[in-house]
């Protein structure tokens, strides 16, 4: 369980989860790379924390990929594929350049990122990569279709990975359910949750960027080196509540 000392890159890292994320890593002693498009928020980040490095790039660009890699100095303990978009569906006439711009920054950066840094003989020994899926990837709302598709595609790619990189990296993925990334933002408020927000939850509540965190610390520590290939699912139970008209108290009212 000894982060001290580690090196973990963090996609995404400057808002929301993702700076979480960071932070957690940065507060057990582990140093801390980030990349994100939001260069405000990432230079802002930098200048608190010692341990960490911020690279502004569009992980949805090879060539930005390619130079963050090559900036890095050291080989990577933690590898945390976090940064996803969506930019929606059918219904809203997701253009094919928009589903295949989500795709890219949702499958395709995690995929070339890790295989830059396996090139470049770049991943520790016992490395620990881990993938932010979505509850998206097995229920849905309409017009959802680039976004769902891109966390769908994240799922099978960790299990591939997994098995790819047997002997050289654990690879598993978290699937949060509701979470308030905007506890974590400058721009975007923390959400106002009415009392139905949080008792859907079998928990109790909506759920906060640490409750993802703390997974993705502990499979990226020893504690975890029996578990590869895996998904964990982070929703307060939302998804595994059985919702029928009538029952327990629930009744569906549709507005169109
Ligand atoms: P967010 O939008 O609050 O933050 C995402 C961060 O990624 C931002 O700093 C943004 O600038 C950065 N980013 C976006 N596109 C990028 C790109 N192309 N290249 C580099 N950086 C980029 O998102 P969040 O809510 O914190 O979500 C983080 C992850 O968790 C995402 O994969 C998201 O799909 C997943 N997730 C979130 C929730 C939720 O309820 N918040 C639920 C399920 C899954």
């Amino acid at each position: 369980m000894n982060y001290n000392s580690k090196f973990a890159i963090v996609t995404g890292g400057a808002n929301g989860i993702g700076r979480c994320i960071a932070e957690v890593f940065l507060h057990v002693g582990t140093e801390v790379a980030v990349i994100d498009v939001d260069r405000e928020e990432g230079e802002e980040f930098q200048g608190l924390y010692p341990d960490l490095r911020f690279f502004h790039g569009d992980i949805g660009d090879k060539a930005a990929l390619e130079g963050f890699v090559k900036a890095l100095r050291r080989p990577v303990d933690y590898l945390v594929n976090n940064a996803c978009i969506g930019r929606k569906g059918l219904l809203s006439g997701c253009s094919w350049e928009d589903f295949e711009y989500v795709q890219r920054v949702g499958v395709t950066a995690p995929y070339y990122l890790t295989s830059l840094l396996l090139k470049g003989n770049l991943l520790a020994p016992k490395a620990s990569i881990v993938n932010i899926a979505s509850t998206r990837a097995f229920q849905s709302q309409e017009d959802t279709e680039s976004y769902t598709a891109a966390k769908g595609g994240i799922v099978a790619l960790t299990h591939a990975m997994a098995v790819s990189l047997a002997g050289r990296a654990r690879v598993n993925s978290v699937s949060p359910g509701w979470i308030d990334a905007g506890l974590y933002h400058k721009q975007i408020a923390p959400g106002e949750h009415s009392a139905e927000d949080h008792a859907q939850h079998p928990v109790g509540r909506v759920g906060k960027p640490e409750d993802v965190a703390g997974v993705v610390l502990y499979l990226c520590g020893d504690q975890a080196e029996f578990i590869t290939g895996e998904n964990i699912t982070v929703d307060g139970g939302m998804g595994r509540l059985m919702v029928y008209h009538g029952d327990f108290g629930w009744g569906l009212e549709k507005n169109n």
